[in-house]
C-alpha cells in the first residue's frame, strides 16, 4: 500500500486534479510544520540560546500550526471545488454517451422503417401498375365487341319504321344504355392511361373562342330546354394546352351542366383572363341546375364520388369524368374547381385556370364564331 502511494507519487500519478489537491492539501501543511519547527528551533537554540522556551512554542504554536491550518482549510475549499467540478463533468459526459447511444438507436430505427416504407411503395407500386394494365386490357377487351354492338343498333335504328312501337322503345333504350357502357369503358380507359403515363399532352396555341364554337356546335345537344350561350372576348390570348385533352374536359363539364340541370336553362361558356395569376386564362361553364352542396365540393373530383345532390336524381354516372377532367388539367399545368351555393336553380359554375400562350405564340386560326 505504502509502496504504491510512494510510487504514484513518484510518477504523481494521480486520477484527477481533484486527488492532487487533496494529496497536496496534507503534505503542504506537514511540511510547513517541520519548516518552522526545524527553523524556529535553529533560531532558538543557535542564534538566541534560549532552548525550548515558551517564545519558541507560541511562535512554533502560530507560525507552525495555525498557519499550516489556514492552508489545509483552504485548500480543503478549493479541493471540494474541485470534485464537484470533476463530479459535474463526469455527469455530462454520461448523458452525453447516453444521448448518442439513444440518437443511434433511433437513427438505425429510422433506417429499418424508411426500408420497410420502400418496400412497401415498391409493392404498391407495382400493384397499381398490374391494376391499370388490367384494367386498360379489359378495357380494350370491351371495346369490340361494344362497337359491334353500337353498329347493329345503329343497322336497326336505320329500319327502325319497320320496328312496332314497343320494339322501337326496346331500341332506344337498348341504344342509351349501350352509349352509357361506351362512355363508361372509355373513361376507365383514358383514366388508366392517364395514370400509366401514357396521355402525355401535346401542347401547342389553342384560341379558345373559334375553339369552343367549333367544338360545341358539333356535339352539344340540342334540345330545346337548354340555351348554350358562348362568351369569349375577340382579343383573348390563345392558351398553350393539348387541344384533344382540353376538348375531352370541355365536353365533360358540358355534358355534366346539361346532365345536372333536368329543368333546362342557360349554360354559359365563358373565358376571361385569369385575375389572380399572370400568364392564364380562366374558362367556365355555368349552368342553372341542381348545383352542388358546399361541403361535398372538396370531394367532387375524386375518383367515383357522385354528389348528393345527383344521387337525389335519376342522372346516371359512375363519379370518373370530373376525376378525369382534373388529371388532364393538371398535366397542362391548369387547375380545376367549382362554385355553387348548392341551391337546386341557382346551379353551378366549374372554373378552369389554363397557362396562356408564351408571347409571340398565337394561332391564326380562323375565327368562326366572328
Ligand atoms: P358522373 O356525372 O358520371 O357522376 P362526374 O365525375 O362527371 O361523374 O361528376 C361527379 C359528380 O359531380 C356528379 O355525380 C354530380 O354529383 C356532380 N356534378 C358534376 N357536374 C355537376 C353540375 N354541373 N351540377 C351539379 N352537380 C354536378
Amino acid at each position: 500500500m505504502f509502496a504504491q502511494v510512494r510510487e504514484r507519487l513518484i510518477r504523481w500519478e494521480f486520477s484527477s486534479p481533484a486527488q492532487q489537491v487533496r494529496f497536496i492539501r496534507w503534505a503542504l501543511p506537514l511540511l510547513l510544520f517541520f519548516i518552522v519547527l526545524v527553523y524556529e528551533f535553529a533560531e532558538h537554540t543557535f542564534s538566541r540560546k534560549e532552548g525550548f522556551s515558551p517564545d519558541f512554542l507560541a511562535e512554533v504554536l502560530f507560525f507552525g500550526i495555525l498557519g499550516p491550518m489556514a492552508v489545509w482549510w483552504i485548500l480543503g475549499y478549493i479541493g471540494r471545488s474541485q470534485k464537484r467540478l470533476e463530479d459535474a463533468y463526469a455527469e455530462v459526459r454520461r448523458l452525453n454517451a447516453g444521448l448518442e447511444q439513444r440518437v443511434a438507436e433511433r437513427t438505425a430505427e429510422l433506417a429499418r422503417k424508411n426500408e420497410a416504407l420502400a418496400r412497401a411503395n415498391a409493392e404498391l407500386q407495382t400493384l397499381d401498375r398490374l391494376k391499370s394494365e388490367f384494367v386498360s386490357l379489359v378495357s380494350h377487351a370491351l371495346r369490340a365487341p361494344l362497337t359491334n354492338i353500337n353498329g347493329a343498333i345503329e343497322l336497326l335504328d336505320s329500319e327502325r319504321e319497320a320496328l312496332s312501337p314497343a320494339r322501337q322503345e326496346v331500341l332506344d333504350v337498348l341504344r342509351d344504355e349501350s352509349a352509357r357502357l361506351t362512355q363508361l369503358v372509355q373513361n376507365i380507359l383514358d383514366v388508366s392511361l392517364l395514370e400509366a403515363g401514357h396521355l402525355t399532352p401535346r401542347r401547342g396555341p389553342v384560341a379558345l373562342r373559334p375553339f369552343l364554337s367549333r367544338l360545341l356546335r358539333g356535339c352539344f345537344p340540342t334540345d330545346r330546354a337548354h340555351r348554350l350561350v358562348i362568351d369569349v372576348p375577340s382579343d383573348l390570348p390563345p392558351v398553350w394546352v393539348d387541344e384533344s385533352h382540353l376538348a375531352d374536359v370541355v365536353i365533360n363539364l358540358v355534358d355534366n351542366a346539361v346532365k345536372y340541370s333536368p329543368d333546362g336553362g342557360e349554360i354559359r361558356v365563358s373565358a376571361r383572363l385569369d385575375g389572380g395569376r399572370e400568364n392564364a386564362v380562366v374558362l367556365s361553364i355555368r349552368d342553372q341546375g341542381i348545383g352542388i352542396p358546399p361541403d361535398e365540393q372538396d370531394r367532387l373530383f375524386d375518383q367515383f364520388y357522385r354528389a348528393s345532390s345527383a344521387a337525389r336524381q335519376t342522372a346516371s354516372g359512375y363519379g370518373l369524368g370530373l376525376y378525369f377532367c382534373r388529371k388532364l388539367v393538371e398535366a397542362q399545368g391548369g387547375r380545376i374547381w367549382v362554385e355553387s351555393s348548392g341551391v337546386p336553380g341557382e346551379g353551378a359554375t366549374f372554373y378552369v385556370s389554363l397557362p396562356s400562350c408564351p408571347e409571340g405564340d398565337g394561332e391564326d386560326d380562323p375565327d368562326p364564331a366572328d
